[in-house]
């Protein structure tokens, strides 16, 4: 018998200090008593799932990560071990705490399953009580590096994803497109005349006209995987996977539009009496070990095209590897 599950005292169901959010947990394990058992302790308080063994639990943590894990180390086919390495080493998966249960108490093997990435060891059989405050710690402390985790790669005035995340981003959707042999797009956005702006209206008001900038192009985001961020000062970029350059021109005649129609005063702008801005969209077929360098070059290039054309207008550019780039200009009625 692997666990000797202890009976659940009568006030269990009183979780103490759950954190504010309805968590999810996963509970992993072969034993049917084991599961019954904690699944019982949980579902007061948190959306509880079960899996009976670790090909399945990965299925199930694919489909819909949990905030937590609490997984059987020893289980026919699949062992715990296993199933924590492989969701340690994809970095979509890596940052749900995973709380090792097992009917040894050998020191070596809590320390194996420490070092394998878990965020704590509980020995079977276990008081329910201590369970409940190990996950609801492990919770809080997952609430806590989600929350620093989403301001590291927020930009504080927009609330846009900023440059960095941007980066990491990219580079992932690209080797994606690359495997799947989808086109990936990118559109460069820069404000017109803005430091006029800055110098008419003061920083402040710039400040506010940036962030309403922002929130009007990101109204017209609606895909999953696109992503809206600010480059820097005043410029962003939009990412847009899976998606080809008649796609990106479309979106960026949009985002032209939305700021457009916000209708800022901008009595510096020799382009229109409101705020506008100039896009550079650039579109490739990612190839497996090449990078995007040469996609964020040329939108880019685009971009400055745009701003030479008379700025409030879109530039576009087709990028396939050593053929010869066909590029064209869309303007605003
Ligand atoms: P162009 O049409 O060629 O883009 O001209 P521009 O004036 O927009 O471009 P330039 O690069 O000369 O000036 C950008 C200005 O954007 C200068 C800078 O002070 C302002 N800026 C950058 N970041 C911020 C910000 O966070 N807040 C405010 N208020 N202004 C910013
Ligand atoms: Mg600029
Ligand atoms: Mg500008």
């Amino acid at each position: 018998m692997k666990s000797g599950f202890v009976d659940l005292p009568d006030d269990v169901e009183e979780n103490p200090l759950p954190p504010s959010r309805r968590s999810s947990i996963l509970i992993v394990d072969d034993q049917a008593t084991v599961l019954q058992s904690l699944y019982q302790l949980f579902k007061v308080s948190y959306e509880v799932y079960v899996a009976t063994n670790g090909a399945q639990a990965l299925s199930m943590v694919k489909m819909n990560p949990p905030d937590l894990i609490l997984l059987d180390m020893v289980m026919p086919g699949m062992s715990g071990m296993e199933v924590c390495t492989q969701l340690k080493g994809d970095p979509e998966t890596q940052n749900i705490p995973i709380i090792f249960l097992t009917a040894s108490s050998s020191v070596d093997d809590e320390a194996l399953g420490l070092d394998a990435g878990a965020a704590d060891f509980i020995s079977k059989p276990f008081n329910p009580r201590i369970v409940l405050v190990r996950v609801n710690t492990q919770l809080r402390l997952k609430t806590k590096s989600d929350l620093l985790r989403r301001i590291a790669r927020t930009d504080a005035l927009t609330g846009l994803s900023n440059r960095r995340h941007f980066n990491s981003t990219l580079l992932k959707e690209w080797r994606r497109c690359a495997r799947s042999a989808l086109p990936l797009s990118l559109v460069f956005i820069d404000v017109d005349f803005f430091k006029r702006f800055n110098d008419i209206y003061g920083h402040p008001m710039g400040d506010y006209c940036l962030s309403s900038v922002a929130t009007a192009m990101k109204s017209r985001i609606w895909r999953p995987a696109d992503l809206l961020a600010r480059y820097g000062g005043e410029e962003f970029v939009c990412l847009l996977p899976e998606t080809p350059l008649e796609g990106a021109i479309h979106k960026a005649q949009e985002l032209e539009a939305s700021v457009r129609s916000l209708a800022i005063p901008h009595e510096g702008s020799s382009v229109a009496p409101v705020v506008t801005i100039s896009l550079g969209a650039a579109a490739a077929q990612p190839a497996q070990g090449d990078e995007p360098g040469h996609l964020i070059d040329a939108a880019d290039r685009m971009l400055y095209e745009a701003k030479a054309g008379g700025r409030g207008q879109v530039r576009f550019v087709q990028v396939d590897g050593d053929a010869p780039a066909s590029a064209g200009s869309a303007s605003p009625d």
